[in-house]
């Protein structure tokens, strides 16, 4: 199609989606072209590391499929199309379905699973969950399979490590840092969910990384850095996102760790504007639900009416982790300040504080995350 629309979004995810939605309460009318390289489907990506304990299929977490969105949103959903190119003067995408025109660009582009490079005959084996389409390969591959080593044990890495015992999977869990949850919380705190998660089954490798995953018959021998091995059936890697930044770098568009935008979401290019997992906010790359949601607010209101400045208030993030449900909201890269953490019934409560007593981040465990609105009111605000 080439008539102009409007508004042209790329990207189905929660952002491009969440987008369309704060949009339509403003404005019912403007044409509105979502551009997407998935099916168009809607489904909520952090269910992925749930869903298998709770033995759903990849069909049974899509919500919505892309005619449904497409009615209920009233807009146009070009799926099962990838954009190669922007061109910001001529207003026009590429993609292989033809030009597309745009007055008014939104890159809602996500983040890829950064991959680190493997030796060794299997090492094109290992695989990332970070889609939908990945998620049912993943439950394929996997079907008649006893054991896991996950790459990482970030938020994602320790979500997918208990999901899987649940499953009924012995798990290793191989990580550089010394703990779980590294760029996260305190080791006090990692030392609670790693308990528990081994009372869950889980086996963890802190202060290594793999080497070399070969193939030998039915197994994998994984073998780590400090010269341990382990013999499993699946390697899936978690060790964290990188923002799709290459086809904004390569038309013009400033790029650092994200697509760099300014408050309201608008990169250096006039009409082209960023959100979600794939920007950059006065340089914070903050891969959750929560910003997404303060960030389609804000952008609905400038692309429809008064451009609109972006705000964060505090934003804890609940790492799905059963055994010990937690509940975490770091402190700001680089402020001063001391964690004290306190063991109660039940569970575990960590502050991070300033040196005159101020909250800025925490910790909350088990019986302690009924805590979870009081502290986060007592939270300085991200962007204010
Ligand atoms: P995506 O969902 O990745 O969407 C990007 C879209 O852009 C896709 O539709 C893709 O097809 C499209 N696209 C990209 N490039 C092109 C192109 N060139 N042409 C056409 N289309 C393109 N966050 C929380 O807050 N809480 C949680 O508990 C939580 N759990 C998570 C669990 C897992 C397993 C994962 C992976 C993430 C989790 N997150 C969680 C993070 C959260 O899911 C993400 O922040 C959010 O889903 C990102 O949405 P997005 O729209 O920015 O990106």
């Amino acid at each position: 199609s080439q008539t102009t629309s409007p508004i042209v979004i790329i990207g189905s995810g929660l952002a491009g989606y969440t987008l369309v939605r704060e949009i339509r309460k403003l404005d019912k009318t403007t044409p509105i072209t979502l551009i997407t390289r998935e099916p168009g489907y809607f489904y909520s990506k952090p269910m992925l590391s749930t869903a298998f304990a709770s033995k759903k299929e990849a069909a049974q977490l899509i919500s919505t499929p892309a005619d449904g969105m497409a009615a209920q949103l009233e807009i146009n959903i070009l799926s099962q199309t990838d954009v190669s190119a922007i061109d910001a003067s001529k207003k026009v995408v590429s993609t292989n379905k033809g030009e597309i025109p745009f007055e008014k660009l939104v890159l809602a582009l996500g983040a890829d699973q950064i991959r680190i490079p493997l030796q060794g005959n299997a090492a094109n084996e290992v695989m990332t969950v970070n889609d939908l389409e990945e998620y049912g390969q993943f439950r394929e591959a996997i079907a008649n399979k006893k054991s896991i080593a996950i790459l990482g044990a970030g938020l994602i890495g320790c979500e997918f490590a208990n999901d899987l015992t649940l499953g009924g999977y012995k798990v290793d869990v191989i990580d550089l840092a010394p703990q779980a949850l590294g760029r996260l919380i305190p080791e006090t705190a990692a030392a609670e969910l790693q308990t528990k998660l081994s009372e869950a089954g889980v086996r963890w490798h802190f202060n290594t990384t793999v080497q070399t995953v070969d193939r030998s018959g039915d197994s994998l021998s994984v073998t780590l850095a400090n010269g341990s091995n382990i013999t499993c059936d699946f390697v899936l890697s978690a060790v964290g996102l990188k923002p799709r930044v290459d086809l904004a770098k390569a038309s013009g568009i400033f790029t650092g760790a994200g697509i760099q935008v300014n408050r309201e979401l608008q990169t250096n290019l006039p009409d082209v504007y960023a959100l979600g997992d794939c920007a950059e906010v006065e340089g914070l790359v903050l891969p959750y639900v929560m910003p997404i949601m303060q960030a389609a607010r804000a952008l609905a209101q400038t692309l429809t009416g008064p451009r609109t400045a972006l705000s964060y208030p505090a934003m804890p993030v609940m790492v799905k982790t059963p055994a010990l449900p937690t509940v975490v909201s770091p402190p700001a890269k680089g402020v001063n300040g001391q964690w004290k953490t306190q063991k109660i019934e039940g569970g575990l409560e960590a502050r991070f504080e300033s040196d005159d007593g101020k909250l800025l981040g925490f910790v909350l465990m088990g019986s302690a995350t009924a805590q979870r609105a009081t502290l986060s009111k007592e939270l300085p605000p991200i962007l204010t």
